[in-house]
């Protein structure tokens, strides 16, 4: 097949979340499965000072937002170990600035601008560069206007007509809502304007406009393509994804194994497998533990649990649900913690507090430092993510990749990844970690003490339940497969309509 993929960031050019992650990987492992796929990115100042090599096109584009002519052109790459096309879209004045979406808490005025802009260049491109694909993958807010574009604009033109699309919800939070001004710089019909397609409780809705015209859409959990059907974590768009729901689907996202495993990860101290003798335990994670401990000046000993946390300190990850654990075991359980981590001021402050009072139980590196991500996964024996809503989530999965048993709240893609040491799970030995369902302190801290009752108890048990969630295959390979199967699904519904 050809796909076209259109994201407002892709690894290794830009990067602000998980969405890039995708958007580097997907087409790549596409790529191995015979698809051609060409993605479509801004040219942003970050992503051409990324170091990677970008060469000017002959193709200029010419834009209309709102009354106006908007000028821009085409650069060119190739994502890294591939052979898949990328391509830019530059125009100075909106994409060369020093962020992605706004800066100093503020998005910035001229998004719905700057995004129009981008959509509209990736389906002029599809005319100028004969590209011809089966379908346009879109993902998130930034690109919502694509499906209303084809069906709306483009849908006499042969050209366009066959073109089918699928929009990813990377985070349903986050909607591209602007006044109905804006509206006139999308310059889609006002009939659009009304609360089944583009509005949104008198305001224009990006991500909805998606939704509604996409068709297919699809989340990177299946547990949260449900969840999001619900009030609670519908974000006011339960109902059009209710609606929609013969459309709906969820694909768990995959990790990135060239950068994340433990049997060649060049951050970490020593590099370990699963290959290892039940009873005593992996010595290359042990080295890590140690080290671990030593860097952030906790008691060094290797039979003391070491609880590992790495994540925005945001109300999202269940940062109420840990503190009050956190301040009462630092003074009564034996039990050692990690914390890295950067956010809300409020949780910062918290947390020196506690590292201030107990140094030698708590490290605590507030900032961000991929190495030492990749050394809290190896060195700890626990990984704590008790999130209120996630819509995928990849650090559990890092996690069980590297022996690290995570203790999780069931919610969207940590209830599909993780699975819950029941007894049943464990004598079977699918048991890959601890998960609650309450979002309570005490939900977690009925799951974190089962978890260090286990280690303290039970060592072989625990070493096999590590075993357990190392051999599972996080791989991109899966993932890519079932977007295979949903494009294909999605392209076959479109000819029959
Ligand atoms: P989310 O995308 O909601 O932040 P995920 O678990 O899906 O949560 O992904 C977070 C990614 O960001 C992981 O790769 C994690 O290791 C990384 N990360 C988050 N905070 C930090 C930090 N302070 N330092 C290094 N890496 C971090």
């Amino acid at each position: 097949m050809k796909i076209l993929l259109a994201s407002s960031e892709v690894v290794p050019f830009a990067k602000t979340g998980g969405l890039a992650d995708v958007a580097g990987a997907l087409p790549r492992e596409l790529e191995k499965l015979g698809h051609e796929v060409t993605v479509f990115m801004p040219a942003y100042q970050a992503a051409l000072k990324a170091g990677l090599e970008v060469e000017k096109t002959a193709t200029t584009l010419e834009i209309p937002i709102g009354s106006e002519l908007e000028n821009g052109r085409l650069l060119k790459s190739t994502l890294p170990d591939s052979n898949v096309d990328l391509y830019l879209v530059d125009h100075t004045e909106y994409f060369q600035r020093d962020a992605l979406y706004g800066e100093q808490g503020s998005d910035y005025a001229d998004n719905c601008e700057r995004f129009t802009f981008f959509c509209r260049s990736v389906l002029e491109s599809v005319r100028l560069l004969d590209l011809q694909p089966d379908l346009i993958h879109c993902n998130d807010w930034q690109t919502g206007l694509i499906p209303a574009l084809l069906k709306c604009e483009y849908s006499e033109n042969p050209l366009y007509q066959d073109i089918a699309s699928l929009i990813t919800i990377h985070n349903l939070a986050y909607q591209g809502l602007f006044d109905y001004e804006k509206l006139a710089v999308s310059g889609l019909d006002a009939k659009y304007f009304n609360w089944q397609e583009m509005e949104f409780h008198g305001r224009l809705n990006l991500l909805k406009t998606g939704i509604a015209f996409a068709d297919s859409i699809n989340t990177v959990s299946p547990t949260y393509a449900v969840e999001i059907q619900g009030a609670e974590q519908g974000c006011g768009l339960e109902g059009i994804l209710q609606d929609r729901v013969d459309r709906l689907s969820g694909i768990l996202n995959g990790i990135d194994t060239a950068d994340w495993n433990p049997a060649t990860d060049k951050l970490i101290p020593t590099n370990f497998d699963a290959n290892f003798d039940v009873a005593s335990g992996s010595p290359g994670k042990a080295k890590c533990k140690h080290e671990l401990q030593v860097q952030n000046k906790l008691a060094v000993d290797p039979n003391v649990p070491l609880i590992g946390i790495v994540g925005r300190l945001a109300e999202q990850k269940g940062w109420s649900l840990i503190l009050p654990i956190l301040r009462q075991w630092l003074k009564s359980v034996d039990a050692q913690w990690v914390i890295l981590g950067t956010g809300d001021p409020d949780y910062h402050h918290v947390l020196t507090t506690l590292h201030r009072l107990h140094p030698n139980k708590l490290g605590l590196t507030l900032g961000f430092s991929n190495e030492l991500a990749h050394q809290i996964e190896a060195g700890a024996d626990m990984f704590v993510m008790p999130s209120r809503y996630e819509p995928c989530g990849l650090n559990q999965m890092y996690s069980m990749a590297y022996g690290t048993v995570p203790v999780v709240r069931r919610t969207g893609g940590l209830a599909d990844t993780v699975i819950n040491a029941t007894q049943e799970n464990l004598e079977n030995n699918t048991a890959t970690g601890f998960s609650f369902e309450e979002f309570t302190s005490a939900g977690l801290e009925a799951a974190l003490s089962k978890s260090l009752r286990m280690y303290n108890e039970d060592r072989k048990g625990w070493n096999q339940l590590v075993i357990n969630g190392m051999t599972k295959d996080w791989s991109w390979t899966t993932s890519a497969r079932k977007y295979e199967e949903l494009y294909k699904k999605t392209v076959v519904s479109k000819s029959l309509k």
